[in-house]
C-alpha cells in the first residue's frame, strides 16, 4: 500500500495520531507539507509565523531523515497540489490529522472530496484536542462545558503513541523544503526557537502556575502556546506532564479546557467566525476611530500597561495572557473599537495565533461572546496596581520609563510621556451606555 501523510499543525513524529495509525498499515509513506498560498497571502505582519514554521519543518525533516524517510514540501493550494500528486503517484490512501478551524476545515473538505472522486481512501484523526468537540453536547457557558469535558476525558485514549521507527519513503522528483522555502517569505523571531518546546515541557514547574500566572513581570506561565499551535508537542503529552505534578482539575488543566471550549463553540456555533455569539450584541455601535486604532498599534495610548503590552507583542510575537485581557478590554470598551479589528491586530503579530482561540477570546473580552456576564471592563490603572505593582513589566517594554518613579507611572503623571488618548472613567460611562443602553 502506498499512502500520503499530510502534515499540518502536527509537526512532530512522537504521539502523532494519524502518522502512528498509518505507519502501522502502509508499506510506503510519502510525507507532505504544503504552505497554503491563499492563507499566507492574507498575512500582513512580520513573517515570523512562516519563519517559525520553516524551523519546525527543518526539525521535522531531520527526524524523518533519521528514519530513512524525507519530507516533500509544496507552495500553493492543497487541493490543486493533491490533484496533481494523486494523478502522478497513484496513492491508495491519504491520511492526516483533522482540522477543526474554519480555514483548515474548508481546505480539508476540498481535499477529502478530491480523494473520494479519485477513489483514494481519505482518513483523518483527532490529534489536536484532548476531547473532540463532536463528543460533547453543545454548551454555551464554560463551567458546564468544563464538567462535561472533564468527565469525557476519562473515556479518551490519552496514551502517548511512540514515534514510528522506520518509514519507507520512495525517492521522488518532488520539491524539498529547501527548494520550497525560496518561494515563501519567512523571518526569524529571535525570541522563539523551535527546540524550546521539549525543554520547556520538562523544565517548567507547573506547581508555580496558580501563584504566577497573572503576574505580568514573572515567567509564571508555561509559554507552551506556540508549541501547541504548531504541534511540536502533543496535547496529550502536555496533559501527562501536568498530571505528574497537579490535580486533575487544577487551574492549568482548566486553561487547556478553555482552549477546547473555543473549539467547542466553533464546532457547535460555526457562524461565530465573524458574527457575535450573542445576538443582542450584534448591533453595537463601534466608534472605530482611525487615530485610536493607530495609537494602539503604535503603542502610544498614554496608558503604560497597554503600550508595554503592545511592545511585547510586536517585539516578541507573544503577549502575556493578563496583558491580552487588559488590551482587549481597553480596545473594545474604552475605545469602542470593533473586536474584529483587535482580532486582526493580534493575528498580525502573534506566533501562537489560532483563529478559533483568538476569535473566541476577542468575543469574550468584548462581552459579545460565550460569556454570561453582561459587561466586563478592566481599569488599566487598577490592573497595573494588581498585576505589575512595581512596574517591572512596564519598564521592561517601555525602557524610556526606566527612571520614572513607579508611583508616577501608576498615577499617569509622567512628564514627557503620551497623554492618555481617553479618560478611563468617562470611557467606562460611554461603554455602559453603548452596551447596556
Ligand atoms: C484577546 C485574547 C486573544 C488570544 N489569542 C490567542 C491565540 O491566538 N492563540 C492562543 O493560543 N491563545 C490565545 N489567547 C489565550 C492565552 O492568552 C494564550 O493561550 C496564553 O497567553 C499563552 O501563553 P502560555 O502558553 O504561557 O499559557 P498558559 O497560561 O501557560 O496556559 C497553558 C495553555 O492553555 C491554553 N490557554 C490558556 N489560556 C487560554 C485561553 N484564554 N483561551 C484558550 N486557551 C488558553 C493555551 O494553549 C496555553 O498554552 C488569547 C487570549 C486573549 C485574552
Amino acid at each position: 500500500m502506498r499512502s500520503i501523510f499530510w502534515f499540518k499543525r502536527d509537526l512532530r513524529l512522537k504521539d502523532n495520531r494519524g502518522l502512528y495509525e498509518l505507519s502501522a498499515l502502509s508499506a510506503e509513506i510519502i510525507p507532505v507539507f504544503i504552505f497554503d498560498r491563499k492563507l499566507l497571502s492574507g498575512l500582513n505582519g512580520p513573517a515570523w509565523r512562516t519563519g517559525f514554521l520553516a524551523s519546525a519543518l527543518e526539525q521535522l525533516e531531520a527526524r524523518l531523515r533519521a528514519r530513512a524517510s524525507r519530507l516533500y514540501c509544496f507552495y500553493g493550494q492543497p487541493e490543486e497540489i493533491f490533484a496533481r500528486l494523486i494523478t502522478r503517484l497513484k496513492p491508495d490512501a491519504l491520511y492526516t490529522n483533522r482540522s477543526y478551524s474554519w480555514t483548515g476545515e474548508k481546505t480539508q473538505k476540498k481535499v477529502e472530496a478530491l480523494c473520494r472522486q479519485a477513489g483514494v481512501i481519505f482518513k483523518d484523526f483527532n490529534d489536536s484536542l484532548l476531547v473532540p468537540p463532536e463528543k460533547i453536547e453543545a454548551r454555551k457557558v464554560y463551567s458546564p462545558f468544563f464538567r462535561l469535558w472533564n468527565a469525557a476525558l476519562a473515556s479518551e485514549d490519552l496514551s502517548l503513541k511512540p514515534e514510528p521507527e522506520l518509514l519507507k519513503t520512495p525517492v521522488l522528483k518532488l520539491p524539498s523544503l529547501t527548494e520550497t522555502l525560496k518561494l515563501v517569505p519567512h523571518e526569524i523571531n529571535r525570541y522563539w526557537k523551535v527546540d524550546y518546546a521539549g525543554r520547556r515541557l520538562k523544565q517548567y514547574d507547573f506547581r508555580v502556575y496558580d501563584e504566577g500566572r497573572n503576574k505580568l513581570a514573572t515567567d509564571g506561565t508555561s509559554r507552551l502556546s506556540v508549541a501547541i499551535r504548531f504541534g511540536l508537542v502533543s496535547i496529550r503529552e502536555v496533559l501527562a506532564a501536568v498530571r505528574k505534578r497537579l490535580e486533575a482539575d487544577s487551574q492549568f488543566v482548566k486553561e487547556l479546557a478553555w482552549r477546547e471550549f473555543w473549539y467547542h463553540i466553533r464546532y457547535h456555533f460555526p457562524w461565530t467566525e465573524n458574527l457575535e455569539f450573542q445576538e443582542k450584541r450584534r448591533g453595537l455601535k463601534w466608534l472605530n476611530r482611525d487615530e485610536d486604532i493607530r495609537a494602539v498599534e503604535e503603542a502610544r495610548t498614554g496608558y503604560p500597561v497597554i503600550d508595554a503590552a503592545i511592545n511585547q507583542l510586536k517585539e516578541e510575537g507573544w503577549m502575556h495572557n493578563r496583558a491580552r485581557l487588559i488590551v482587549a478590554s481597553f480596545l473594545t470598551k474604552d475605545l469602542l473599537i470593533d473586536w474584529r479589528i483587535g482580532e486582526k491586530l493580534f493575528k498580525k503579530y502573534l506566533l501562537d495565533y489560532d483563529e478559533v482561540v483568538n476569535t473566541g477570546n476577542w468575543q469574550w473580552s468584548a462581552s459579545v461572546g460565550a460569556d454570561p456576564r453582561p459587561l466586563r471592563m478592566f481599569n488599566p490603572q487598577l490592573q497595573t496596581e494588581k498585576y505589575d505593582p512595581d512596574c517591572r513589566y512596564i519598564k521592561k517594554y517601555l525602557p524610556e520609563l526606566k527612571k520614572v518613579d513607579c508611583g508616577a507611572i501608576k498615577a499617569l503623571d509622567i512628564p514627557g510621556y503620551h497623554q492618555p488618548i481617553v479618560d478611563h472613567r468617562s470611557a467606562a460611562i460611554r461603554a455602559k451606555k453603548a452596551y447596556l443602553g
